[in-house]
């Protein structure tokens, strides 16, 4: 089996004054940040010769998109080169601001929540089959999806009571650590907006690719992981249901009868022993629910008839997906307190309370909660825990450093990173995007790129030897 798959991330920006006592707003932070890609790329919104897209929305939130791959291993380097751009453009950042007399230090964070409570996100995108029934897909996927938090949630601390509708004012000041704030703000189980009324899964129809053969699945409930390890058992388990789903595997398809609230019940119960409804009246719990897939997903590892690529990663999914189940039957975390960003953001968090004799809504703990998420070399609390070898990393720093500038070989990332690099070289103007590139002069030649899985494209390479 095959599929194609990127990661959108999103980072928050934030400052911390200096002596003089003045703050630099998000909105100001991202124009130094993005001087650079401007300068480079005319526009604060460009695709990279490693076929990703940098870009500012909206909000302040800079986004990196990775390009397409079709391997796990792929995806965690794209994802984490992202990291590595976006750290050397905070580090370009700084001493700009710096140059200009202004005083402190940017930060840059990867989490899910800003101090003024908007959440934003990591997108998940996966090819699926155009002839694939999308409801049976949707039906199946959300419990999945509902449950999912309890193995690669970040950890979040949140209101002991959810709120159910978007404008309920429920006391928001008894805190409990649960395992993601993305549940909070999820409102529907599927639909095609995404801010408005935050669906779980996102039906908008956007393939970028042949629309009559494939669909894109655009997910937007996970978090931002740090650990490449969550990563990779949160892209890995999604991948590993697709392609059961795209299997035919019996999965029942009856779904859960309140997702939206039982997403706020699975975030805020870390044993995973919560009893869901189902459509057709029977219950269930998340650890029932994620012993049932992994079963499944190891024995489709086993066949070797999935889709995460020859480099070993599934079986180390499975692995970690066992180990986290047992984890959670025994509420013993040793044998994975190095590998998923909740366990070991808890751990922190727990340290530091006993330590300070201080509770979850201290001003030290909130700070502590966005220091596991600081990017930021000089601040950032993960960088520190695999240096020191208390966070396991799947990706090498020389496998980081390469995929800054080299797009994955195997997708038609690859013709899209080549004819970047050359269109930039030769100093030509041109326009890109996932699926077209164009020259922007008398010819106006242009290809399309409607095959993802395609590493290689003719036209696309006479375009790149012409310039
Ligand atoms: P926006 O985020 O601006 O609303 P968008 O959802 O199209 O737009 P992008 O930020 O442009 O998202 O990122 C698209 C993501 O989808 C990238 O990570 C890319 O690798 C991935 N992608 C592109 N084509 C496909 C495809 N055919 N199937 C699955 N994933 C794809
Ligand atoms: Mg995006
Ligand atoms: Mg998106």
């Amino acid at each position: 089996m095959a599929r194609i798959y990127g990661l959108e991330t999103e980072y928050g920006l934030a400052h911390t004054p200096g002596e003089d006592h003045k703050r630099i707003g998000p909105e100001e932070i991202a124009r130094y940040l993005f001087r650079p890609v401007v300068e480079w790329g005319r526009s604060s919104n460009v695709f990279l010769p490693n076929g990703s897209r940098l870009y500012l929305d909206v909000g302040s939130h800079p986004e990196y998109a990775t390009a397409e791959c079709d391997s796990l291993g792929d995806l965690l380097a794209q994802d984490r080169a992202g990291e590595a751009l976006m750290i050397d453009l905070l580090e370009k950042a700084q001493a700009s601001i710096a140059a200009d007399g202004l005083s402190g230090r940017i930060h840059m964070v990867k989490n899910n929540t800003d101090a003024a409570g908007n959440s934003y996100g990591s997108h998940e995108n996966f090819l699926i089959r155009r002839g694939l029934d999308f409801n049976r897909l949707t039906t199946v996927l959300l419990p999945f999806l509902v449950t999912r938090q309890l193995l690669v949630g970040a950890g979040a601390i949140i209101p002991r009571t959810s709120s159910l509708s978007p404008d309920d004012t429920a006391d928001r000041g008894d805190l409990t650590f649960g395992l993601s704030a993305r549940s909070d703000v999820m409102w529907e189980g599927l639909s095609s907006a995404t801010t408005r009324s935050r669906p779980i899964i996102n039906a908008r129809d956007e393939p970028h690719a042949d629309a009559e053969k494939y669909r894109r699945l655009h997910v937007i409930v996970g978090d931002s992981s740090m650990s490449t390890a969550t990563s990779a058992l949160k892209l890995g388990s999604a991948v590993l249901m697709l392609d059961l789903i795209e299997q035919g595997a019996r999965i029942p398809d009856h779904g859960l009868r309140h997702p939206v609230r039982d997403i706020r019940v699975v975030a805020r119960d870390l044993t995973g022993r919560t009893r869901l409804e189902r459509t057709d009246g029977s219950t269930t719990t998340p650890l029932g629910l994620l012993a049932d897939y992994r079963d499944r997903a190891a024995h489709l590892v086993e066949t070797g008839d999935h889709s995460l690529g020859e480099d070993g990663l599934a079986g180390y999914v499975i692995d970690l997906w066992t180990r986290m189940l047992e984890a959670l039957g025994s509420q013993d975390f040793s044998a994975v307190d190095t590998e998923i960003d909740w366990v070991m953001k808890r751990a922190l968090i727990d340290r530091a309370m006993t330590r300070g004799g201080i509770g979850l809504g201290d001003p030290q703990i909130q700070r502590l909660d966005i220091a596991y998420h600081d990017i930021t070399p000089a601040t950032g609390l993960f960088p520190k825990l695999e240096a020191a070898g208390l966070a396991k990393s799947l990706v090498t720093a020389q496998a980081q450093t390469a995929a800054k500038d080299e797009p994955p070989m195997s997708t038609r990332a690859a013709v899209r990173g080549a004819f970047i690099r050359a269109a930039h070289d030769a100093r030509r103007d041109y326009t890109v995007d996932w699926v077209h590139l164009r020259l922007n002069d008398e010819s106006g030649r242009a290809v399309a790129l409607k095959d993802p899985f395609s590493p290689t494209h003719p036209q696309a390479e006479a375009l790149i030897a012409g310039l």
